[in-house]
């Protein structure tokens, strides 16, 4: 059986990939610190005899003993409202902790992947965004700490790949969205649907005019599955090109609730990216994948999750 280490394991994300891999066949090893995690996400988990967890901290000296066939690293915090309150845990976890993965990986001869994100293509002056577009990104504003790590992310992992020869994967996620979403997180799907559930006002941001392309998980889950099965080193966008504006999307989510809320203007956060769209091309090419859920079918099978966490 091939064995999978998941950084980032009680996350959103890194628990889907957790479930993707065990139901594959695999061996995983989790771990995670709980900074914006929770157990109940991998809770199911326990007591499976493929899966063990590790309460580690990644920027710390990373060891697991055994082979590990893939390391994917997807600890970090990833929702404004979090990296803005732990700046500096998202430079570390973004920097230090794949210094010390790839050298796992360098030693174990695993496949190394990072969770890249659209954030590297910042503001983007280029619509829809394509891998070798190259981002606009304001280092020193509110976001940077999240996305100049990204970025650096990718130049180690980059790095690593030319100069040691580590086999390695990139995948640059857009605004994804599932079950297991905090739902305090800040960011727009768990903002909306749980104002909605409580009949409190929806919060649009600036005029609502920017937009967003949002993918349901399990698409995403599959294209980075694939993705580390392949060998291919350079990024891979990974999301869904059906692209709405913020204000439609609170409206959607207004009405698919049956909610009675109103929706309220705030300020625009500093730097917001004002349209956003992957050009998924090269993923149909080097993965033979296209996202199969829309958003009326991914929203429904996510709102049946919150309803049962809102209370
Ligand atoms: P999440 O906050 O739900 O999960 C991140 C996990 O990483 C949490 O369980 C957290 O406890 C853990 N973590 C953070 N710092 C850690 C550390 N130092 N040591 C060990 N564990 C640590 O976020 P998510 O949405 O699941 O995002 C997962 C990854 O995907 C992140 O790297 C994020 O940047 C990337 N990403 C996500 C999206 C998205 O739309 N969800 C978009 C682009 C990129
Ligand atoms: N947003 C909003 N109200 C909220 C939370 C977010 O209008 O309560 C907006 C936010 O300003 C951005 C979009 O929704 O334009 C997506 O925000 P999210 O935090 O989900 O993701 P990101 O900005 O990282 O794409």
């Amino acid at each position: 059986m091939k064995r999978v280490l998941i950084t980032g394991a009680a996350g959103f994300l890194g628990s889907h990939l957790c479930d993707k891999f065990l139901d594959n066949g695999f061996k995983v090893v989790g771990m995670d610190n709980f900074l914006t995690g929770s157990e109940d996400n991998i809770s199911h988990l326990f007591g499976n005899p493929n899966f063990e967890f590790y309460h580690h901290d990644v920027t710390k000296y990373v060891h697991v003993s055994g082979d590990l066939d893939y390391i994917l690293h997807f600890a970090s915090p990833a929702s404004p409202i979090d990296y803005l309150e732990m700046p500096i845990q998202t430079l570390k976890v973004g920097s230090l902790a794949p210094y010390n993965l790839l050298g796992l990986a360098r030693v174990k001869k695993s496949r190394f992947m990072i969770a890249s994100t659209s954030e590297v293509y910042g503001d983007p002056n280029v619509h829809p965004q394509k891998e070798d577009y190259w981002g606009n990104v304001n280092p020193i504003g509110p976001r940077g700490v999240y996305d100049e790590a990204k970025r650096f992310q990718e130049a180690i992992t980059m790095g690593y790949h030319t100069f040691h020869g580590v086999n390695t994967g990139m995948v640059r996620i857009f605004n994804t969205y599932g079950p297991r979403m905090r739902l305090n997180d800040g960011r727009a799907l768990p903002a909306f649907m749980s104002q909605a559930l409580r009949g409190e006002d929806i919060t649009v941001f600036g005029d609502g005019s920017q937009t967003r392309s949002f993918c349901y998980v399990a698409d995403l889950v599959e294209g980075i599955y694939r993705l580390t099965l392949s060998d291919y080193h350079q990024p891979v966008n990974i999301g869904n090109p059906q692209e709405i504006t913020i204000k439609e999307f609170a409206e959607e989510i207004v009405s698919l609730t049956g909610s009675k809320s109103k929706v309220i203007y705030k300020d625009l956060p500093k730097d917001d990216p004002k349209v956003r769209q992957p050009d998924i091309t090269r993923a149909k090419e080097v993965l033979d994948w296209t996202p199969k859920v829309d958003r009326a079918e991914g929203l429904k099978l996510t709102l049946e999750y919150f309803q049962n966490k809102v209370k």
